[in-house]
């Protein structure tokens, strides 16, 4: 049977942060339709309002922010100074969504063509009603911020439902909406909490799009049960993220970016890097230079650990999996290796040339783990960084050669010379491909994403004799039609 509570714990001591309610399937409809009777306030704010609204809500949570990263600290494991990161982005991005999404959802006027020449003709991007959104615990603020805050920007009204890790953090995250915001009815924005079943519940509460953020397995369910009512879907997935070092990279730039993109967050970030192709001339210089990077990097809960304890208890087998399977396929390791994964944290784990087909190569490992593999040609490692199911982003070091391998890599974000910066950076788009997922969340793609087209035309004038959209229509035009298609399309 499910409870009826939901415990939530700080992963580093086990400590209860938060019980909070398991929803049920009708207390999620009851919630969704609470949503949609506040949608159309919301569309009707308009893009001022909305502006004004969501701006509000970024003040409240920048002026309390020692109170929510304190929560973060505590529910997810992250550093406080990490919290504070995540929390600035997350900001940035209600910033740029609350101020643009007047110029991007503008309405576009189109050519109406020759044939309707007497129309105006435009393009409307008007909101679908109400987004559910379904969040992971990694970071807990910032990746659901990603939908949730492009969704509201977009006129949309928002149910969440946040990992079972961390729904106290998005408790207060939602509250933050209403406090700054007294004004608005209940529903604009609101929390479901609960396991895998109410998030299943909510892709069948009547919501008009779904955004989810997780792992592909869940990723197919939720877009099963979307598919029952034709709710369309964003899904942002997992990934298995390359950094390619070619020989003529900054290889001490180069190792301090990786060791901080694969380490970070214990490794658990979607765009993390996870595996390294490294040319042979430079391999040895630039593992010393990683190892230089990784000294003293150890994870922890005070206040000068690099990084905390695994948020999620059951990733320590995959971690461990992982690295065993990599070693036992031949892989040396050169930072750590098996005795490095603990029962709450995982200290850096740098594996050299394991198997192509091995599990830390082809599968998602979300720990403070990297490979490096040693590649011939900057072709190699380009058909090599290819060659996994997932194609999320990925990073390249180079001094000239950068923009041939941005062209051949087949991922959707890349970073150049450095890690991770297109997440931050609220103008551009981030999304996947294959196991990755599809759809955009961020930037102009983003909240487009959350909004339907409507095509208007409008007839400006009759063309006299004419008529093309009636039975009346021209004679002559039945006799030239013909004769017209032939000439109009000569060419
Ligand atoms: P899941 O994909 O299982 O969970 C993500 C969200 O979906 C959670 O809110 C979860 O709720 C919810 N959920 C679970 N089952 C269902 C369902 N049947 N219908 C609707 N919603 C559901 O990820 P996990 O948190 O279990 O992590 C597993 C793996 O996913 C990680 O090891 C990592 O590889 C990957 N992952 C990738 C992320 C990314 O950013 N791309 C983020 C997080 C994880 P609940 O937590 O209550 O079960």
């Amino acid at each position: 049977m499910t409870p009826t509570t939901l415990v939530s714990r700080d992963p580093a001591t086990d400590e209860v942060v938060a019980t909070l309610p398991v929803h049920t399937e009708e207390q999620v409809r009851a919630v969704v339709a609470q949503a949609r009777e506040a949608a159309p306030w919301w569309r009707d704010q308009g893009v001022a309002g909305r502006r004004r609204a969501l701006l509000a809500w970024k003040r409240h949570l920048a002026r309390h922010r020692d109170e929510l990263v304190e929560l973060m600290h505590r529910e997810n494991g992250k550093p406080r100074i990490d919290a504070t990161l995540e929390l600035m982005l997350a900001l940035e991005h209600i910033d740029w969504n609350a101020k643009q999404a007047g110029t991007v959802l503008a309405p576009e006027k189109r050519s109406p063509g020759v044939l309707l020449a007497n129309f105006s003709a435009r393009v409307e991007h008007v909101p679908f009603g109400v987004v559910g959104v379904i969040g992971p615990w990694n970071y807990p603020i910032f990746t659901p911020n990603g939908s949730i805050a492009t969704a509201l920007a977009a006129g949309n009204t928002v149910v969440f439902k946040p990992s079972e890790y961390t729904p106290a953090v998005a408790q207060w995250y939602v509250d933050a909406f209403t406090q700054a915001n007294p004004e608005a009815p209940p529903g604009v924005l609101s929390l479901v909490t609960g396991f895998g079943e109410t998030g299943a519940a909510l892709c069948r509460a009547g919501v008009d799009k779904l955004a989810f953020t997780g792992s592909a397995p869940t990723g197919r369910k939720v877009m099963a049960a979307c598919a029952e009512q034709l709710v369309p879907v964003v899904m942002e997935l997992g990934g298995k993220d390359a950094a390619i070092v070619a020989a003529d990279a900054d290889l001490p730039a180069a190792a301090d970016a990786i060791a901080f993109g694969a380490m970070g967050n214990s490794g658990q970030t979607c765009v993390g890097i996870e595996r390294v192709y490294v040319e042979r001339s430079v391999r040895d210089a630039f593992l010393d230079e990683l190892r230089t990077a990784l000294a003293g990097i150890r994870p922890g809960s005070d206040p000068k650990a690099s990084y905390g304890p695994m948020t999620m208890p059951s990733q320590l087998d995959v971690v461990r999996r992982h690295v065993a399977d990599a070693l036992e396929g031949g892989g040396t390791a050169v930072v750590g290796g098996l005795d490095s994964v603990g029962d709450r944290y995982v200290h850096p784990v740098v594996i050299l040339d394991p198997p192509h087909s091995s599990s830390a190569i082809q599968e998602e490992t979300f720990g403070p783990t990297l490979t490096v593999t040693t590649v011939d040609s900057l072709d190699e490692a380009v058909k090599l960084a290819n060659d996994v199911p997932f194609g999320l982003a990925g990073a390249v070091f180079s001094r000239h050669r950068a923009d041939e391998v941005v062209a051949a890599l087949d991922t959707s974000q890349v970073s150049v010379n450095s890690v991770l910066g297109f997440a931050g950076m609220a103008a551009l788009p981030l999304g996947g491909r294959g196991q990755s997922g599809f759809g955009r969340i961020h930037g102009p793609e983003g909240l487009r994403e959350f909004t339907r087209t409507r095509a208007v035309a409008t007839q400006k004038y009759p063309v006299p004799g004419v008529r093309l959209l009636s039975f009346r229509r021209a004679g002559w035009l039945q006799r030239l039609a013909p004769h017209l298609v032939g000439w109009m399309h000569r060419r």
